[in-house]
C-alpha cells in the first residue's frame, strides 16, 4: 500500500466506538509503522526491505499489545478505546501491506515475507507498476470512504 494508511486509519477511528483520542490514536496506528522509511533512506541506505524491520512484523506489536492493553486498563482506563484503536489500526496497516508487500507474518517461526498479489514489473518506474495495477483501485475506494466520512464527522 502506498498512499492509503493515513484514511485508512481515519476510517477505522470513524468507525470505532467513540471515546478521548479514539481518532488521533487510529490514525497513528494506521501511519506508524511507514515510519521506519526515515532509517531506511537515511541510516541503512535502503540496505534491508523496510518490511524487515521490527515496526512491520505482526509479533513485534502483539508482544507490545499484550504488554500494554492491560496496563492501560488498569492505570488509564479512560484510554483504553484509544489504545485499541491504535493497536487495531496498527494491525490494518500490516494487514493492507500485505495484499501487494511483503509482512513477515509467521516470524519469529520463519523469515519468509506474506504476500497476497505480485504486482508484474511492467514499467522501469516501481511507483507505475503499482498505479496502473489493479490493486490501486483499493487505495482509491479507502480514499474516497474517508472523504464520503470526513463531512460527517461529529
Ligand atoms: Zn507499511
Amino acid at each position: 500500500m502506498i498512499t492509503a494508511h493515513l484514511p485508512s486509519g481515519y476510517v477505522l477511528g470513524r468507525l470505532w466506538p467513540a471515546a478521548p483520542l479514539v481518532l488521533p490514536a487510529a490514525v497513528l496506528g494506521g501511519i506508524l509503522p511507514d515510519f521506519d522509511m526515515i532509517w531506511f533512506y537515511l541510516v541503512d541506505d535502503r540496505a534491508f526491505h523496510h518490511h524487515r524491520y521490527w515496526v512491520h512484523i505482526p509479533a513485534f506489536w502483539a508482544i507490545v499489545a499484550v504488554v500494554a492493553l492491560p496496563l492501560v486498563a488498569l492505570f488509564a482506563r479512560r484510554y483504553l478505546m484509544a489504545a485499541s484503536a491504535f493497536f487495531a489500526a496498527l494491525l490494518l496497516h500490516l494487514c493492507l501491506d500485505t495484499i501487494a508487500g511483503d509482512i513477515l507474518w509467521h516470524w519469529p517461526f520463519s523469515n519468509q515475507f506474506t504476500h497476497l498479489v505480485t504486482i508484474p514489473a511492467r514499467w522501469d518506474n516501481w511507483v507505475l507498476n503499482f498505479v496502473l495495477h489493479w490493486v490501486f483501485a483499493l487505495e482509491l475506494a479507502i480514499w474516497a470512504l474517508a472523504a464520503t466520512l470526513y463531512p460527517r464527522r461529529p
